[in-house]
């Protein structure tokens, strides 16, 4: 469905769906689910095994019955990965009707494949459209795509950009060095890699020479996804400065689409695509349904993909969801992420995120904003200790920044880091090209 004749001025890419009603979007999901699952339970040998043995029937009546269905999540696809066909019990579809497929990085295990028809790669592209549209994209934009496109999800988002009719550079993940020439020599207005990338990117700039802000400022907008720090507004911030670009977050995982939800102008939490992913947010240990507020696991539905429906599949993101209506018009429900379940430690009763303590180190002046966090036991009670680097040419006292940023720390976090340990400027070592490794776990038993 390409949409290029749209007005420049129109704010919405697809006005009707984006600002539907509560109750429309609902009744629409409603319509959207009972197909899915219908489908589901008659095309996917496992979904129909696991609902029977539930008792549950795919004939629904109500957004709420979808509570009862059991959950799914990456052991689940694991697990059915390759059983009885090559892509497996989860998928619906035979082989031959699958155009392309995406995997998991691999980080918490064998990479799980993640199967498209070619309706299920259309939707996502549409939905990649209305999300690059959202924070701005025009067809006379120039989209430089420096994502990974070797199995990765991100990978074809390129193709949303170019259905609204903005220009697609294919420039995929080059070294950085390659990327600044492209960027130089072709001048785009748009790029997205992960927050840390686009500060390390910045860093390099520099040291090859270049004014970020002078040298590429057709630059207007960097779309940052894959690590929390693209909610966290101090990291925002400093990749604004860096670059003089407007930051905004995306969210994204390979068991659905490159990216789920983004952020509007607004930037208070990323709007999801309701009209194709149903989210609840459940609690960690009961699996109760929580309120609009509440924290908990973040689940999603697929209402549209046939390849490989996912039905509430536990994402191991921990968040809140809003669904009331966004100054910007939109109705759809905006998802608040604030980092990974097997990330989240338990402090004195406190639940601390590394988000928490990315947002105070970037918010503190005196360090150069990189930060690890090492969590440990320690006579049967968790840890952590965080160590930042001082600010470039900063000549204060090791002992004074450290002292600050702990005071800083159990303000935001409300538990004293056992420890703060302070480095110089860039002997720390925890950029990366593609994810920064920031977080050391030694716990025995993970939270
Ligand atoms: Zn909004």
């Amino acid at each position: 469905m390409a949409l290029k004749d749209l007005p420049y001025d129109e704010k919405y890419y697809d006005a009707e769906v984006e600002t539907l009603p509560r109750e429309q979007l609902e009744e629409l999901q409603l319509k959207y689910l009972k197909e899915e699952l219908k489908f589901a339970y008659e095309n996917s040998p496992y979904y129909k095994r696991a609902w029977d043995e539930a008792g549950v029937s795919p004939d629904i009546e109500s957004l709420k019955d979808l509570e009862k269905f059991p959950f799914t999540d990456k052991q689940t696809e694991r697990d059915c990965q390759g059983v009885g066909s090559f892509f497996g019990e989860l998928c619906c579809v035979p082989e031959d009707e699958v155009v392309y497929m995406a995997t998991s990085s691999g980080s918490t295990g064998v990479p799980t494949m993640s199967p498209f028809t070619q309706k299920d790669f259309e939707d996502f592209q549409h939905a990649q459209s209305r999300l690059f549209w959202q924070t701005g994209m025009r067809p006379n934009d120039r989209y430089l795509h420096a994502m990974n496109m070797a199995l990765y999800v991100g990978g074809p988002d390129v193709i949303g950009a170019q259905e609204l009719g903005a220009l697609g550079i294919w420039v995929g993940a080059v070294p950085s060095a390659r990327l600044l020439w492209a960027m130089k020599q072709y001048q785009p207005t748009y790029m997205w890699s992960s927050p840390s990338y686009a500060w390390l990117l910045g860093q390099k700039a520099i040291e090859q020479g270049y004014d970020p802000k002078k040298d590429f400022a057709s630059l207007k907008t960097f779309i940052i996804s894959g690590e929390p720090g693209g909610s966290i507004e101090s990291t925002r911030k400093a990749i604004e400065d860096l670059w003089d670009v407007k930051v905004y977050d995306f969210f994204g995982l390979s068991d659905i689409y490159g990216a789920c939800a983004g952020m509007c102008e607004y930037k208070d939490g990323l709007h999801i695509i309701e009209d194709q992913i149903l989210v609840e947010v459940v609690d960690l240990q009961t699996g109760e349904v929580l309120g609009d507020g509440e924290q908990g696991e973040i689940t999603y539905t697929t209402l549209l993909k046939h390849a490989r429906p996912n039905i509430r599949f536990r994402s191991g993101d921990i968040g809140w969801i809003d669904r009331s209506p966004c100054k910007c018009g939109r109705t759809h429900t905006r998802l608040h992420i604030q980092g990974r379940k097997d990330e989240m430690f338990i402090v004195s009763a406190v639940n601390v995120f590394p988000s928490d303590v990315e947002y105070v180190v970037r918010n503190d002046e005196g360090t150069t904003g990189e930060y690890r966090i090492r969590v440990y036991d320690e006579n049967f009670t968790t840890k952590y200790e965080v160590s930042v680097e001082r600010a470039f040419g900063s000549d204060e006292p090791y002992d004074e920044v450290a002292k600050r940023v702990e005071g800083e720390l159990k303000t935001h976090t409300g538990v004293r880091p056992a420890k703060v340990i302070v480095y110089d400027t860039g002997k720390l070592g925890v950029s990366a090209e593609h994810k920064a490794k920031r977080f050391i776990d030694e716990r025995k038993h993970n939270a």
